[in-house]
C-alpha cells in the first residue's frame, strides 16, 4: 500500500500519467495534463462509469435495492450557460463566499463556517474558534481553552464560558480570536470577499452584460435540460440522467497533486424520483454508488462511506453521504471526498421554475426576496413538473445526485493500485518491483507483446499476434531491452499481461502469457494467444 506519495507523483511524471499544465512555463497551479498513459487511464475510468451507469444499465430489472427498475441517459451541455442559471442555483451567491485566512497555520476558511465562543480564565477573555458544531464543538473549543490557558482538565472549571457557540461573523475585534487551528491569538485576518467561480464575457462587448461563468458543475446542465429530455425521449419516472465534463472553480488552495484542482471533470447523475419513494432511491444510490468504487478495486478499509450528520444536512435534504478514501496525503484517519451522494429533495427544479430558494425557510421552501420583496434571483418562469398518466398525479420529481469526480477517482485508483514486492530476475536473483495493480478494466494497456529477440522470425510472430490483440484492446509492442526490463516498465504502468515470443514459439508455435499479480507464466498455441487474452480480459471487463 502506498504511503509516501512522492513516489506515486514521481511515477506519474516519468511514465506519462500526469503532468504539472504549462510546465515549461513555470506551470499554473492547480491544472494538471494528462500524459499518453494517463490519458487512457482516465477515459476508462469515466468509460467504465459510463458503461455501468448508463449504457450497459438493465432497464428491464430491479436491482438489488432499488425500489423498482429505472431508465437511464445521458446529456452533454455546455460549460458557459445562461448567467441566469448560476443565480438560481445558488452559485453567484453562494460562490461569493467571505474568507479568512490564518497567518500561522496557513489555513482558509469560510468566514460563515467558522463557530467559537466566548470564555474567561486567568482575567483574560478570548473567543476560541472551531470548524465544528454541536457538542463536537463545544469539546473541541474547552480542549482548546484548557491548551491556551495552560490549565489541566480537571480545572475546566476555571473556564468562565459566556454564551454558546456562535458565529465568526458576531465577533469584531479579530485580535481576541484563536483561530481553529492556531495556538496564539489574533491570527486570523479581516474577512475577504473571493469569488469560486471563473468569470468570462461571451461576445464582443466586454461589460456586465457579457458577462457569463465557467461551470462550477455539471449538475445544472442537467436540471435545465430535465423538460427537454422528457419531451424527446420516452423516459418515465424514476430515471436518471448522467453527464460526464470539465467544471471549474477557482480554488483558493489547490492542493495534493490532482485532488483539488482549478479544472477538473465531474461525473453527475440527476435521478428524478417521486418525492414518496425518494428516501428509498436516496439508500439505493449510496450503496450502489459504494459498491462501484469498491467493485473498481478500492475494497481496502481505505474507501468509506460516511453519512453526514443531520446538521450539516441542509433542511430540505432527507439525507447526504460522501465516499471518501484515505488519500496517502492526509493525515492518518482522514479521508478525502470522492463522490457526494445527496437527497435534494424538488429544490434544483423548483429554484429553476420560481427563482432561487431560501435554504433556510421553514417549513417549506420559499423564494428569496430582495429588500423590495421581488425574487431576488427569478427562474425561467417554465413549468418543470411532472404529469403521471397512469396516477394522473401532477408533481415536482424528488432528485437523487450522486456527483463523482473522474480525476479523483483516477487518484485514488492510482494510490490503491501501488504496490512494491521482490521478484526474481531471469538469473533468479530477488528484483525490487513497482507495479500498480490496476482493475483490467482501467489498465490503459492491456497487454504487451515481445519477440525475445529481435530475428529468427520472432517479430513476425510477434507482430502477428500484437495486430490482432489491437483489434480488440490497446496493447503495446516492445522488442527493445533485456525482457525482464520490458516486465518491468509493463509492471509499473500496470499492465495486466504480457506476452512472449521465444526460442521454442518456432518449434512449437507456442508463446508465454504472463499474469501481472501473480507472476504466473502458460504457454498457449500463439493462434490462439489474442482469444485468450480476450477471454481473461472478458471475465473481467
Ligand atoms: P470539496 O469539499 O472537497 O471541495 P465539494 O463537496 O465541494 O468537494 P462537490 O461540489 O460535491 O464537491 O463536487 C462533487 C465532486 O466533484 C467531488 O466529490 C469531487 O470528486 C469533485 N470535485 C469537486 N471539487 C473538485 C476539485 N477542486 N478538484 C477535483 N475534483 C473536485
Amino acid at each position: 500500500m502506498l504511503k509516501d506519495m512522492d513516489k506515486l507523483v514521481s511515477l506519474c511524471k516519468r511514465r506519462g500519467f500526469l503532468f504539472q499544465s504549462s510546465e515549461i512555463y513555470g506551470g499554473l497551479n492547480g491544472f494538471w495534463d494528462y500524459g499518453p498513459l494517463g490519458v487512457e487511464l482516465k477515459r476508462n475510468v469515466k468509460e467504465a462509469w459510463w458503461r455501468d451507469m448508463v449504457t450497459g444499465h438493465d432497464d428491464l430489472a430491479t436491482l438489488p435495492g432499488a425500489p423498482e427498475s429505472f431508465d437511464m441517459t445521458g446529456l452533454d451541455s455546455t460549460i458557459i450557460m445562461h448567467p441566469q442559471i448560476w443565480k438560481c442555483s445558488g452559485h453567484y451567491d453562494l460562490f461569493h463566499d467571505f474568507m479568512v485566512d490564518c497567518r500561522e497555520s496557513k489555513k482558509r476558511y469560510r468566514h460563515d463556517q467558522v463557530r467559537g465562543r466566548w470564555v474567561e480564565a486567568k482575567g483574560k477573555k478570548i473567543f476560541v474558534a472551531s470548524q465544528v458544531g454541536g457538542d463536537e464543538g463545544l469539546a473541541e473549543t474547552e480542549q482548546k481553552a484548557l491548551k491556551f490557558y495552560n490549565l489541566r482538565a480537571k480545572n475546566a472549571p476555571e473556564l468562565a464560558w459566556d454564551g454558546p457557540l456562535v458565529s465568526l461573523t458576531t465577533v469584531q475585534d479579530f485580535s481576541q480570536v484563536l483561530g481553529p487551528d492556531a495556538k496564539e491569538l489574533g491570527t486570523l485576518t479581516e474577512p475577504r470577499e473571493f469569488n469560486l467561480m471563473f468569470k468570462t464575457y461571451v461576445g464582443a462587448l466586454s461589460g456586465e452584460e457579457g458577462a457569463a461563468f465557467l461551470r462550477p458543475e455539471t449538475a445544472q446542465g442537467i436540471f435545465v435540460n430535465f423538460k427537454n429530455v422528457l419531451d424527446s425521449s420516452r423516459v418515465k419516472i424514476p430515471f436518471g440522467i448522467a453527464q460526464i465534463g470539465k467544471s471549474f472553480r477557482n480554488e483558493i488552495t489547490p492542493r495534493n497533486f490532482t485532488f483539488r484542482s482549478r479544472e477538473f471533470e465531474q461525473m453527475e447523475i440527476e435521478f428524478f424520483c417521486h418525492p414518496a419513494s425518494s428516501p428509498a432511491w436516496y439508500q439505493f444510490w449510496r450503496n450502489r454508488r459504494y459498491k462501484w468504487y469498491h467493485d473498481m478495486g478500492l475494497a481496502g478499509e481505505r474507501l468509506q462511506l460516511r453519512e453526514h450528520h443531520t446538521e450539516e444536512l441542509s433542511h430540505y435534504s432527507c439525507g447526504t453521504a460522501d465516499i471518501e478514501y484515505a488519500f496517502p496525503f492526509l493525515p492518518p484517519g482522514e479521508y478525502g471526498e470522492l463522490e457526494g451522494i445527496a437527497h435534494r429533495g424538488d429544490f434544483d427544479l423548483r429554484s429553476h421554475m420560481e427563482g432561487k430558494l431560501d435554504p433556510h425557510s421553514k417549513p417549506d421552501l420559499k423564494v428569496e426576496l430582495d429588500a423590495d420583496g421581488k425574487p431576488k434571483h427569478r427562474g425561467s418562469g417554465k413549468d418543470l413538473s411532472y404529469f403521471d398518466d397512469i396516477t394522473r398525479e401532477r408533481y415536482i420529481p424528488h432528485v437523487i445526485e450522486p456527483s463523482a469526480g473522474a480525476d479523483r477517482a483516477t487518484l485514488a485508483f492510482l494510490c490503491e493500485a501501488y504496490q512494491e514486492d521482490s521478484v526474481p530476475d531471469e538469473n533468479g536473483k530477488p528484483r525490487e518491483r513497482v507495479f500498480l495493480k490496476l482493475h483490467p478494466r482501467l489498465a490503459p494497456i492491456k497487454a504487451a507483446v515481445f519477440p525475445l529477440v529481435n530475428k529468427d522470425g520472432m517479430p513476425e510472430v510477434a507482430e502477428r499476434i500484437y495486430r490482432d490483440l489491437k483489434k480488440s484492446f490497446v496493447s503495446f509492442y516492445d522488442a527493445k531491452g533485456a525482457v525482464g526490463r520490458r516486465y518491468a516498465r509493463q509492471d509499473e504502468v500496470g499492465t495486466p499481461y504480457c506476452i512472449t515470443v521465444d526460442g521454442q514459439t518456432l518449434t512449437d508455435q507456442t508463446v508465454t502469457i504472463r499474469e501481472r499479480d501473480t507472476l504466473r507464466q502458460w504457454r498457449v498455441k500463439a493462434d490462439d494467444c489474442a482469444a485468450e487474452i480476450r477471454g481473461l480480459l472478458e471475465k473481467d471487463l
